[in-house]
């Protein structure tokens, strides 16, 4: 099965607008010589709307970093679904480790985000992955399945089949350690095996990213492998050249 490659930068809480505007229209312009990818810049909130404007007229989608998981109402500060759309949004990542680790999100929270997503017609990017003891325990799968577990259940195939899932090792994010490509592989079929639990053709046809100190270096290896279909990147997608390197390494899987 072919899989669009698609690419994803998390800019984390990174930036001034001056610089947003400026990482955004450099990222635009070097994407028109790429083809066969799919790429997302995904900027703090406030930096959505400059971001959105330099990225108007190019191939290169919006998305945000989180979403609330109610449609609306009095939760200060949160961001809805419906609003991160009317920006343009077109992706919304969920369940990021750092969400997870510093804000206390749950698997059935980022299911619940997830669906709000769906609803409104945004793609999440469900992140998912296992930290250092995990692994060295032997508990990534177990862990991994657990963390899918409530948006898989809480999902019609339909909707499923609309999702992105990013297998991140909390090991590997930030750190400059990279899963090699046959422990990312391994993961990734492990998903993808998952998923065909519910529906064998969602699992023909899902893309799994994969994220953890991506680089442009290690990003061929990475993509080459047959249930990669991509990243999600962190540091070096606050570096054009580097993003834009990462991209091209993309082929179809
Ligand atoms: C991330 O934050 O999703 C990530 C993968 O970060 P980095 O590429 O910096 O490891």
């Amino acid at each position: 099965m072919q899989r669009r490659g698609l690419v994803v930068g998390n800019w984390k809480m990174h930036g001034s607008t001056a610089f947003a505007a400026d990482l955004a229209r450099a990222v635009a312009d070097g994407s028109r010589s790429l083809t066969g990818v799919d790429i997302a810049l995904c900027p703090p909130h406030v930096m959505l709307g400059v971001v959105g404007a330099e990225l108007r007229g190019s191939e290169v989608a919006l998305g945000a970093q989180t979403v609330s998981e109610f449609s609306e109402g009095a939760y200060t500060g949160e961001t809805a679904a419906s609003m991160l759309a009317d920006l343009a949004c077109s992706f919304v990542i969920v369940g990021h480790s750092e969400r997870r680790q510093l804000f206390g999100e749950t698997s059935e929270v980022v299911a619940a985000k997830a669906s709000t997503a769906l609803a409104a017609g945004l793609v999440p990017i469900i992140c998912v992955g296992e930290v250092l003891e995990d692994r060295q325990n032997g508990a990534t799968n177990a862990i991994v399945a657990a963390q899918l577990r409530p948006f898989l259940e809480s999902q019609g195939k339909d909707v499923l089949r609309q999702a992105v899932i990013a297998y991140e090792p909390v090991w590997a994010i930030g750190t400059g350690e990279t899963a090699s490509p046959e422990q990312a592989q391994a993961v990734h079929h492990f998903i993808r095996s998952t998923v065909a639990g519910v529906d064998q053709a969602t699992a023909d046809s899902i893309r799994i990213l994969y994220g953890g100190s991506v680089k442009p270096d290690n990003a061929p290896d990475l993509f080459r492998m047959t249930d990669i279909d991509g990243g999600l990147i962190g540091g070096a997608a606050l570096k054009a050249d580097d993003f834009l390197r990462i991209c091209g390494s993309t082929q179809p899987s």
